[in-house]
């Protein structure tokens, strides 16, 4: 039995773990390296396994960092199964050809910038709308919460809700080997509690080896409903001063999170009815209508929503568009109008495109309300630039800078340790957290704790 790890490591991109247990050869997550050119070229170097040799995926959620390299692994040979729960499986597809398509604009715009250098070198992308679609052939059974799933004789897998958001999963493997018995969960990404939609992360299972993330393992948030009067207060000041409010929103969850909050802002009449809110992003937009497909994933309030026949993310003046030429009309309006865009950290989608037309106006605010890596354009501007360079031209950031952070869809310091206690493992391995964050939380942690550096790989014998 042998634990390795390919992603992740000392950092909050690329989530990729794999068991070996009776020839088999299991991947819990396939992620994307995410932030910073030099990061994302770890996405074409070799996996450091054999994908040909690979029996099974099993995806904790649909974000990139989780799933965001299973087009590439089944272009380089991988033949296996893919096993998700049903609201993870509809929404990593959305998210695989998301980032297809944006892998191949990119492409095609960085070839143009080398025929007018008239260099030789022309770019390909990471991974094509072909490579994306044909690695949802290999999406074979679904699984339901607390069922367990056989996966070969000896190892069985169950997922648990992460309360993280819609489908999200932590998944527990029972491994059985010449005699050896060894029971390992991986959380994924655990969310927090007490958060509209979702329910609450589960109590998990007992096991004896924790494989768990880190991202906030140094801080605790604000409580939500202090960060929803912050941002009704961001909101009017932003409108008061004539300005718009651009949020930079993870398409998944965060953009229906937000929406609810908008809604009952309204209703409450702390925001103003006149509002116009623009979910500028094809895929926030798509993934809204999965979340409407899954009452299975939600909390007592979103179904009493439901049940009442209201739509929970339905605010007055929502615009939803789709289209390119929608999106570049928003540029001409010039306030009152609250625009929600991915990418969550900047790193590319619509947002830049407000960004440039709003960062450097005194009377705009851009409030964000997700996790931002080091080296994104999200953190440099949290982090106080003063100016930022967007499609080659530079910006002055004079807009009001809010970080509104209760509404993180991660578990902080205090819950992560509440969760690994409920646990009582012996043996534990941290990923998915900045080197510094992990090695605060390890303190706090029992038994024999493991910070692996990528490509490093353990024995479970012991
Ligand atoms: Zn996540």
């Amino acid at each position: 039995m042998k634990l390795s790890f390919h992603g992740a490591n000392r950092d909050v991109t690329g989530s990729c773990h794999m068991v070996e247990c009776n020839g088999k050869r299991i991947l819990i997550d396939c992620g994307l390296f995410q932030g910073g050119r030099e990061l994302e070229e770890e996405n074409t170097a070799d996996f450091g396994f054999d994908p040909e040799r690979i029996d099974y995926v099993l995806l904790t959620h649909a974000h990139l960092d989780h799933c965001g390299r299973i087009p590439l692994l089944v272009s380089r040979g991988f033949r296996g199964e893919i096993i998700t729960t049903a609201a993870t499986r509809e929404l990593t597809r959305v998210v695989l050809l998301d980032a297809a398509h944006l892998a191949e604009e990119d492409a095609v715009r960085q070839q143009r910038r080398q025929a007018r250098r008239k260099n030789g070198f022309l770019p390909t992308p990471l991974y094509t709308l072909l490579d994306a679609m044909n690695s949802f052939d290999y999406f074979g059974r679904v699984a339901s919460y607390n069922q367990t799933i056989e996966l070969t004789a000896g190892v069985s897998a169950t997922f648990y809700d992460a309360g993280h958001i819609l489908g999200s999963a932590s998944i527990r493997l029972e491994l059985k080997e010449q005699g050896r018995h060894r029971s390992v969960i991986f959380s994924g990404d655990l969310g927090n509690k007490d958060r509209p939609l979702l329910r609450d992360p589960v109590v998990p299972p007992p096991a004896d080896i924790v494989v768990m993330e880190t991202t906030y393992g140094d801080r605790c948030h604000r409580n939500l409903p202090d960060s929803v009067v912050e941002l009704y207060a961001a909101i009017n000041a932003a409108f008061a001063r004539g300005g718009n409010v651009i949020i930079p929103t993870f398409a998944l969850e965060r953009a229906q999170e937000v929406l609810f909050y908008l809604r009952e802002g309204v209703e409450q009449k702390t925001l103003p009815g006149s509002i116009q809110v623009f979910l500028d992003s094809p895929m926030a937009i798509s993934a809204t209508e999965i979340f409407a497909r899954h009452p299975e994933c939600f909390d007592a309030q979103t179904l009493a929503l439901l049940t009442s026949k209201r739509d929970p993310f339905q605010v007055p003046g929502l615009h939803l568009t789709r289209e390119t030429t929608a999106s570049m009309a928003l540029n001409r309006v010039t306030g009152g109008a609250v625009i929600l865009a991915g990418s969550g950290m900047c790193t590319g989608g619509r947002v830049r495109h407000h960004l440039k037309h709003n960062l450097w106006r005194e009377d705009s605010s851009i409030i964000f309300v997700g996790y931002a890596a080091r080296g994104t354009l999200a953190r440099r501007i949290i982090d106080g630039a003063k100016t930022v360079t967007l499609f080659g031209e530079e910006i002055p950031v004079r807009a009001t800078i809010h970080t509104v952070n209760g509404f993180s869809a991660h578990a902080d310091r205090d819950e992560l340790k509440s969760w690994h206690t409920q646990t009582k493992a012996s043996r534990t391995f941290l990923v998915h957290g900045e080197e510094s964050v992990m090695q605060s939380f390890a303190k706090l942690l029992p038994g024999r704790v493991e910070m692996p550096q990528p490509h490093s790989s353990y024995s479970l014998d012991q």
